[in-house]
């Protein structure tokens, strides 16, 4: 055993204080040295569980294999992942009763997280619509992190980017409390790979590349080699498909080095592979293969990363016109098969025409093409589709794109008719070339994203003063919550409340002390309010609340909960109890006006009624006599 080992065991070994009770802090710490090197962490847990063993500590034996399970999917590594699972279930069934329901539901994360590649999108929805309510009955700060991540890479995989965005907010907050630089830098650099799925928003300053650095940034100072080399192939990949390619040399050579370092083959495997695209990118076919090495990726891998060596070198061959390229072929029909996504068997198709039109197979590449547009024609329909379900302005905008992109397909594939015939004499080369750009677009920036768990926050939807979800992100949740209600015929309340006089607060306590009152208001409402609900700053000293599922009735309660919160709130420089209040007025989405911003208005109709009737009180659009 090295001298390093040696001494982190020591100082777990110290710092760990049982296992009978909540989560292993062991655990806990082999998942966070898998962020340097999982080979160590995975020689940390081994050693751990045989000394659990000879304890005949069961519950810490669980919590050891989950962290193995971790630790393996941190590093692709699935089928491992998948055995340690079962190893886990099987020391869970050993355990007395009563189980750490902790446990259980660790464990039923850990299992999603592990075949969040094969499981169909329904049965993953449906796994954590169980799991779910459990999580949010436990309220373990860590499972409701965990919770929140999974949410997102649910979303993201549905194609909701909004919620993923959303849910990404969640998880911001849950990283930001744990304090964990890890946690926080995985969350950065999925946010980084999200906001490239974003349709572009004007105000979006932040481009993807920030958020990649920002991680990068997030973890200085600590040992992170692993997750740094996965940062850096980040930025290389996202620089090549931004057609930056030269300046992704030196991201992607550190990411290289780094996954030498470690002895990670998978990391090796990436870095190369687009190292290699950099080098058809400069027309230096001879060098593409040369990065690419001899040896085909082991089927262990993704299928996403052997398609994607697979595309490089068939590229390049087609480019050197070697006649081997129709041994590669072969396999490249092959992975066709196992590849899952129709966005990346579309773009192995377009470089398969490449390499058949090299060798003067006209018609076998024009078949190619045709596949490869086929399946890119059903995309662009199902993001039609998902695009349904997104806010309104978005949709419009997306839809208006997508509508050029069908009028370009079309021209395309009038065009495609036409040179088939010239092909035939000419070659396929600018037909290729026109398919192969609409092919290879965005496929390689979502390949990776999911490969760490953890998602993080966008502080671009976070109003800075309060730490709560801005005008912006409140109005998102509020639109999104009203299209749901209305789409399952749920009730929604939404609510605006004001602080009352607080021209005086400013007047009296200062600037300041205004702020300091915004910032205790808006603590005080977090702590009251349930996980459902949400809380935005809508300007100035008003809030809008938005209460999925909540009728008329139940508002007196919430109101009196937020009440009692924001008397009893310390604020710094005023005195004790301050005596400050608020009013709120609220209205219920109904069949009448189902428009959020037109309920929005009637909160608003509500609120002035309740600043009139002499403040610190609530009223509700539908109750009020005075209503009409
Ligand atoms: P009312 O009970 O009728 O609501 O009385 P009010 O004094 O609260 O009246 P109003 O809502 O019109 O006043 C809002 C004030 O909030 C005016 C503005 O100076 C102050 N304000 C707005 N944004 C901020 C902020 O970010 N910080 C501070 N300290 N004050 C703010
Ligand atoms: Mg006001
Ligand atoms: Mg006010």
């Amino acid at each position: 055993m090295n001298i390093f080992l040696a001494l982190l065991l020591l100082a777990l070994g110290l710092s760990w204080t049982g296992s009978a009770h909540g989560r292993a802090p062991l655990a806990d710490a082999i998942v966070d040295q898998a962020e340097d090197d999982p080979r160590t962490a995975l020689a940390l847990a081994d050693a751990k569980l045989t000394e659990a063993r000879q304890r005949g500590d069961g519950p810490l034996l669980v919590w050891l294999w989950l962290a193995r399970a971790e630790v393996h999917l941190i590093s692709e590594q699935p089928d491992e992942a998948a055995h340690d699972l079962g190893m886990a279930r099987e020391a869970l069934a050993l355990l007395p009763e009563p189980v750490d329901e902790g446990l259980r539901l660790t464990w039923g994360l850990t299992q999603l997280a592990s075949q969040r590649h094969r499981l169909p999108q329904a049965e993953m929805t449906a796994q954590l619509a169980t799991l779910r309510p459990r999580i949010q009955a436990l309220g373990d700060a860590r499972l409701l992190c965990d919770l929140a991540m999974a949410e997102a890479q649910e979303k993201r995989r549905a194609g909701d980017i909004d919620g993923a965005w959303l849910a990404g907010e969640a998880y911001a907050r849950c990283a930001r409390q744990q304090g964990n630089p890890y946690s926080m830098a995985n969350a950065l650099t999925g946010l980084s790979v999200l906001r490239d799925l974003m349709v572009t928003d004007a105000d979006g300053v932040r481009t993807s590349l920030d958020y990649a650095q920002a991680a990068l940034i997030a973890l200085d100072g600590y040992p992170a080699r692993f997750r740094r080399s996965i940062i850096e192939w980040e930025i290389g990949a996202t620089l090549i498909d931004k057609g930056n390619s030269e300046a992704a040399v030196e991201p992607l050579e550190r990411a290289l080095a780094l996954s030498r370092e470690l002895g990670d083959a998978a990391g090796v495997a990436i870095a190369s592979t687009d190292l290699a695209r950099v080098e058809l990118v400069r027309q230096r076919p001879q060098a593409a293969l040369a990065r690419l090495g001899a040896t085909v990726l082991p089927a262990s891998l993704p299928v996403d990363w052997r398609a994607n060596a697979a595309k490089v070198r068939l590229r390049a061959l087609a480019q050197l016109r070697q006649p081997q390229v129709l041994g590669e072929l072969a396999l490249a029909r092959a992975l066709l098969d196992e590849l899952p996504r129709d966005r990346s068997r579309s773009s192995l198709l377009a470089a398969m025409a490449e390499a058949w039109a090299s060798q003067g197979r006209h018609q076998a590449a024009y078949d190619a093409l045709q596949e490869a547009e086929a399946l890119l024609d059903g995309l662009r329909g199902q993001q039609r589709d998902q695009q349904a379900v997104r806010l309104q302005s978005r949709y419009e905008a997306t839809l208006r794109q997508a509508e050029a992109r069908r009028l370009r397909a079309e021209g395309e594939q009038a065009r495609l008719a036409l040179q088939a015939e010239a092909a035939r004499r000419e070659g396929l080369w600018a037909l290729i070339a026109a398919l192969t750009v609409a092919a290879t677009v965005g496929a390689a920036a979502v390949l990776h994203l999911w490969r760490t768990r953890r998602l993080a926050a966008d502080l671009a939807l976070r109003d800075e003063l309060t730490d709560t979800p801005n005008r912006r992100a409140v109005a998102t949740y509020a639109q999104a919550q009203a299209e749901l209600a209305s789409r399952l015929d749920a009730p929604l309340t939404l609510a605006l409340i004001d602080l009352d006089h607080f021209k005086r607060v400013n007047d009296t306590w200062g600037h300041d002390g205004g702020d300091a009152v915004l910032r205790a208001f808006a603590r005080s409402a977090q702590r009251v309010l349930r996980g459902q609900d949400r809380l935005g700053r809508w300007g100035g000293e008003e809030w809008l609340l938005v209460m999925p599922g909540t009728r008329e009735n139940e508002l007196d309660a919430v109101f009196q909960r937020l009440r009692t919160a924001f008397a009893q709130a310390d604020i710094a420089g005023l005195p004790k109890p301050h005596g400050l209040t608020f009013s709120m007025g609220a209205a219920m989405l109904t069949g009448a006006h189902t428009d959020w911003m037109n309920t929005v208005n009637w909160a608003d109709q509500a609120l002035y009624r309740a600043k009139q009737l002499g403040r610190d009180q609530m009223r509700c659009a539908g109750n009020d006599e005075d209503a009409l």
